[in-house]
């Protein structure tokens, strides 16, 4: 009898490395032990031995499988359990799944990414692979707002993405040292001015702002077919069987996480 591979079966990964963040969120730095490769926007399931898994992005550079980096905001059961992990302990990775971004589409087009909180994980994968052929986009521009400055993930990154990309910060609130804009990050679009001709936006975030991104990128002038979202559901297998992630006859874990917008647009709740 053929033994069939079970597709839940996570390979080991080695927590070789662990980030602090923000007061929440943390960056997990994986060694899995078979290899691992990706393309942007894409995601991984994440075990934590004995408690349970759930989807996340790899937001480290597709070129380097051997080091995957998950960017992790403890929300509840699982993520609790894994900030408490440390360097040396062991996690299941299965994946990748999912479509990722569709780079091809974006050649020769500017590329604006709208990102809200800890929507930059995919996002940074996504910056890793636009540099790497930084060539075949004549502009790459960044909004980014996060609730504080203290809630800003990848600070010690931002310096060097501002010398090699045009990078908008705001926070909702901001505190004493901060120089840049304040507000929701949708008013960061009021600055920036794009050629909507040869123009793809990305929105990645939270629900509320991803609704309301996504309202003021066709106010601007995009079009539902060059607007791009990264698209979060509750989540269980990963790979189209359990239908927790169906968005209409949609799957988001297979079909997606990435959608133009002309392709949601017609259904209702999508922001849920
Ligand atoms: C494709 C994909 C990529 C993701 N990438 C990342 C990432 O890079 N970094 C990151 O921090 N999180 C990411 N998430 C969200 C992450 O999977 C959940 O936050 C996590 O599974 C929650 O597990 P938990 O057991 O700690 O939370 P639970 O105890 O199950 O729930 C805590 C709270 O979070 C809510 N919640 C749980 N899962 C989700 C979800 N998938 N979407 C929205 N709300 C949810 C619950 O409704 C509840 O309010 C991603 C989700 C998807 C679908």
């Amino acid at each position: 009898m053929s033994q069939q591979k079970n597709p839940y079966q996570p390979q080991k990964g080695v927590i070789e490395k662990i980030i602090p963040e923000t007061p929440g969120i943390k960056t997990f730095v994986v060694r899995p032990e078979n290899g691992f490769s990706f393309r942007c926007g894409q995601f991984a399931e994440l075990t934590v031995p004995g408690i349970g898994e759930g989807p996340f992005a790899m937001s480290s550079p597709f070129f380097k499988p051997e080091l995957l980096e998950f960017t992790i905001q403890n929300v509840g059961y699982m993520t609790s359990r894994l900030h408490q992990m440390k360097e040396g302990d062991v996690v299941g990775v299965r994946g990748p799944y999912g479509n990722g971004f569709p780079l091809e589409e974006f050649y020769g087009r500017e590329v604006l990414l709208l990102i809200g909180g800890v929507g930059f994980p995919p996002a940074r994968a996504l910056l890793y692979s636009l540099l790497k052929e930084k060539h075949k986009y004549p502009r790459i521009l960044m909004c980014y707002g996060a609730r504080t400055p203290e809630e800003i993930v990848y600070k010690y990154q931002i310096e060097d993405f501002r010398k090699k990309i045009e990078l908008h910060l705001t926070v909702d609130k901001a505190d004493k040292n901060w120089t840049e804009t304040e507000g929701v990050v949708t008013v960061l679009l009021d600055k920036v001015r794009v050629n909507l001709k040869n123009s793809v936006a990305v929105v990645i975030g939270p629900p509320v702002m991803m609704k309301f991104g996504t309202l003021k990128l066709l106010d601007v002038g995009y079009k539902p077919e060059d607007i791009y979202l990264s698209m979060e559901r509750k989540m269980y297998c990963g790979i189209g069987q359990c239908r927790h992630c169906l968005i209409d006859h949609y799957f988001i874990c297979k079909d997606g996480p990435v959608f133009t917008y002309e392709q949601l647009k017609d259904f209702p709740d999508i922001w849920e």
